[in-house]
């Protein structure tokens, strides 16, 4: 059933934040109902996985696949010339994390 909104879930443990997204209006319509009830959103990360994981390290992860990594901070400032960002989440392409061996290839 599609429906104009959505609940948002963490990428990494994929349980909802509570968050609600709903469609926007785009030209005088609304844009695409959303087909799933719940959406993984990439940046909005659950208080529980904050702690667990963004206290320690930084999730690199794909906008597009969801597929996501987390790096020690050490690591993340040794791979990259970039400043750790403050939000301690960064974007980067599932093929470059998996060409890195950031993610484990599944067999
Ligand atoms: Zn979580």
């Amino acid at each position: 059933m599609k429906s104009h909104v959505a609940m948002s879930a963490c990428p990494i443990c994929r349980k909802e934040t509570g968050v609600l997204m709903s469609t926007k209006i785009m030209n005088g319509k609304l844009d695409e109902p959303f087909d799933q009830r719940v959406y993984i959103d990439p940046t909005a990360v659950c208080k529980e996985c904050e702690e667990t994981y963004l206290s320690v390290g930084i999730m690199l992860i794909d906008p597009d696949t969801v597929a996501l990594s987390v790096i020690k901070e050490e690591a993340f400032k040794r791979i990259f010339t970039i400043p750790v960002p403050s939000e301690r989440i960064a974007f980067m392409k599932e093929s470059d994390m998996r060409a890195m061996g950031l993610i484990k290839e599944e067999t």
